[in-house]
């Protein structure tokens, strides 16, 4: 008899931790066995965002969690795995629980969370809901966890709902196996299994009559210029096959980088452009006669033929070892100090292409950390501030492991660019100039991942210009850059200076935000702590006035804050202070909203 009560508690607490209990719900999920279908290498029904989805588990290849065979691997931050689609009920409640773990050749844990995606009878979108970040451990050959990480969420299907497919979704590019995956209906009313709550289901085309504009001053889209910046010993003498100048003098392209810096600010200074200069270490030294050794001078054995270096030189030689370690009198190529002041006068910002510039996805965690301090550390000497935006070297981001993404984190790095873009990989994309917005890394959403756009041709200009109007369409954002070597000859210069003078005239117009990338993603993290709160009951009446309160939850200072109406106004209040007319525009007023503070709006369409 205890037996039996004791039994039916643990019954209980499974289900309400959505729990798999055999034999008392049925199972939902099609094919939760994972049979092969005619694809080869997938489960039958089962599909995947982008390569790097498949089977795995049979004749001992990866991990299998229940020893049927077969367990599905995931990699790719850009990816996910897809459920087959499962019938549902409306406003039923169900729930997806599965195993997870991660073999990381970088030795780091990583998380993955759950995408319930709701459909109606035609299949069409009607919101989703999602998990937290979820833990997954690591294996790891001489210390094998006790258990997979168990994966669970549970949702309740919206009225109209007859489908949900449920998307698992990675936080890295660490390689995860999945198994033991089920779906079921629960009567469990309590709270989901995670831990936070879910997210509100998100409306597709909900729009509110008050709206906050993605950019300040009424400005429909955002633009940075930036360059990667290096001396000779940044790309240049670590060059890649794939490099176009790899087999020039690494020390006279070196000192057209120098000269870019030169050129660069006489297309940007007469029009009050600031750009970013995406730097290396080597790019803040006077000069290294005193032969400092930086981040103990690493051999790195990912810089490989294989891995598309002309020869196997690297994984030989420190990677800092053809330091002249002279002067810039000497060596002029190999050290940049003198051109920080210049460009600190200039307004220009700063930011990291790494100290070393290393292949970001091949280093370890380790290596990052020693790279992003003493980067720190040399920056400062030039009193140069840390940095807060990233640019990786060769766009070789594919490869970051969670704990990677932690180090940036930490670091207080909150937007990269050149991250990896290879159509061969689109597991690895997270943004794409064809789709121009800065989006948070899925797992560390305080960095924002920002897409580019590599400008060193006249005919990339006419492309440019091309994204720049397709980025003031879908009000978006977008990164202009090349190498600061690439802005030297007359034809780069005139391919450069057109863009610059059409997205000046944008900016002129009232239409382009020209700005520094980090200050772009700031400015857009800011906004997504913006809230809206309309105050009293609002009639339907479109002639009536409007009265809300913005808050800024943001520790950013919003000067310039642009509110969208669904009238124009009349006229418009701000703490019972009557603004002038050329504070809004057309629908829309401008504010400046300090970082924590709330106002109180009115407004009277005219
Ligand atoms: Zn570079």
């Amino acid at each position: 008899m205890l037996l039996g009560i004791a039994g039916l508690v643990v019954i209980q607490n499974r289900q309400a931790r959505c729990a798999a209990v055999p034999f008392l719900t049925r199972e939902l999920l099609p094919n939760a066995a994972l049979l092969p279908g005619e694809q080869p290498h997938m489960p039958a029904g089962w599909s995947a965002a982008a390569p790097g989805v498949e089977l795995q588990g049979s004749a001992g290849k990866g991990f299998d969690y229940n020893h049927d065979g077969r367990a599905l691997q995931l990699i790719g931050i850009g990816n996910y795995v897809q459920t087959p689609p499962i019938t549902v009920q409306p406003s039923a409640r169900y729930c997806f629980t599965g195993r997870a773990l991660t073999d990381s050749a970088k030795r780091s844990a990583t998380r993955l969370r759950l995408i319930f995606d709701w459909r109606d009878a035609q299949n069409r979108p009607l919101g989703v809901n999602m998990t937290d970040w979820q833990a997954v451990v690591l294996w790891q050959p001489e210390a094998p966890p006790d258990d997979w990480s168990a994966i669970t969420g549970a949702f309740e299907a919206p009225a109209d709902a007859t489908m949900l497919l449920v998307q698992l979704q990675p936080a890295s590019d660490d390689r995860v196996y999945l198994d033991a995956m089920h779906v079921q209906r629960t009567t469990d009313d309590q709270r989901p299994a995670t831990a936070a709550q879910p997210l509100p289901l998100s409306v597709v085309d909900h729009r509110s009559p008050i709206a906050i504009a993605p950019w300040p001053n009424g400005y429909r889209a955002a633009l940075s210029f930036s360059f990667d910046w290096e001396t000779a010993m940044g790309g240049l003498i670590h060059s890649r096959s794939d490099d176009p100048n790899s087999t020039e003098n690494p020390q006279a392209r070196g000192l057209r980088m120098r000269e870019g810096i030169t050129t660069t600010l006489r297309l940007f200074q007469p029009l009050g452009i600031r750009a970013t200069y995406y730097a290396n270490g080597y790019n803040f030294l006077f000069g290294n006669p005193e032969r400092r050794q930086f981040m103990n001078n690493p051999t790195f054995a990912w810089a490989s033929k294989a891995n598309g270096w002309p020869t196997n030189t690297w994984t030989t030689t420190p990677w800092f070892a053809k330091d002249p370690y002279g002067a810039i009198q000497s060596d002029r190529s190999w050290y940049f100090g003198d051109l920080i002041a210049p460009l600190q006068r200039a307004q220009q910002d700063i930011q990291s292409h790494t100290f070393s510039h290393f292949s970001g996805g091949d280093a370890t965690t380790a290596d990052w950390q020693r790279d992003l301090q003493t980067w720190r550390t040399v920056a400062a000497e030039r009193n140069v501030p840390p940095a807060r935006s990233l640019a990786f070297p060769w766009s070789r981001s594919n490869g970051m492991s969670y704990a990677d993404w932690d180090a940036l984190e930490a670091a207080g790095i909150t937007s990269v660019t050149r991250t990896s873009w290879n159509p061969k990989q689109p597991q690895y994309r997270i943004v794409s100039a064809a789709d121009p917005h800065c989006r948070p890394i899925p797992g560390h959403e305080r960095i924002l991942a920002c897409p580019d756009f590599y400008l060193h041709s006249q005919e990339t200009a006419a492309q440019a210009l091309k994204l720049l109007d397709h980025a003031i369409a879908v009000s978006g954002t977008i990164d202009l850059w090349a190498h600061t070597e690439e802005v030297t000859s007359p034809e780069q210069i005139a391919a450069w200076g057109q863009v610059v003078r059409y997205a000046a005239q944008q900016r002129d117009a009232g239409t382009l935000w020209i700005a520094p990338l980090a200050e772009i993603a700031d400015w857009q993290a800011a906004v997504a702590e913006v809230s809206i709160q309309e105050s009293g009951v609002r009639s339907q009446n479109a002639s009536d006035q409007l009265k809300f309160n913005v808050k800024n939850n943001s520790k950013q200072d919003m000067n310039g804050l642009t509110i969208m109406l669904p009238f124009k106004p009349k006229q418009v209040t701000v703490d019972g202070h009557i603004l002038t007319p050329d504070s809004w525009l057309l629908n829309s007023t401008v504010l400046n909203l300090p970082a924590g503070q709330t106002l109180e709006v009115q407004a009277w369409p005219a």
